[in-house]
């Protein structure tokens, strides 16, 4: 895969770990069992995405801030032919997954970056 694109996945689950931290989803367990407090834990995360990003080359940053500034997933599976961002059939090579994902695309109807599942 892409760097780029792991990197990307990478954030978007960061940022869904520190949604779940923020929103309380994700902490159903008594928080004196934890061994960081849930501020501490969202810091980390913070600046773990800080510095994340700050590996991400200017083109991709800028549209990856763009897309989430929106609020949309910024990475989505492409499964039989169909980004599942916008659900909208995207032109696939007839390059292997691996070779597809060795690129990095995005969806020509909503703009997200893809990762391909077949
Ligand atoms: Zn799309």
């Amino acid at each position: 895969m892409h760097p780029q694109l792991e990197l990307l996945l990478e954030i978007q689950d960061l940022r869904t770990q520190r949604g779940g931290l923020a929103d309380g989803t994700l902490t159903d367990v008594e928080s004196d069992v934890f061994a960081v407090s849930i501020e501490d834990a969202i810091e980390a995360l913070d600046e773990k995405v800080a510095e994340l990003e700050s590996r991400l080359h200017d083109d991709v940053r800028q549209r990856y801030r763009m897309m989430t500034a929106k609020g949309m997933r910024v990475v989505v599976p492409v499964l039989n032919g169909i980004c599942y961002g916008c659900f909208m059939a995207v032109a696939t090579a007839k390059a292997s997954v691996h070779d597809r994902n060795a690129r990095v695309e995005s969806c020509e109807h909503c703009g997200r970056f893809l990762y391909h599942l077949d």
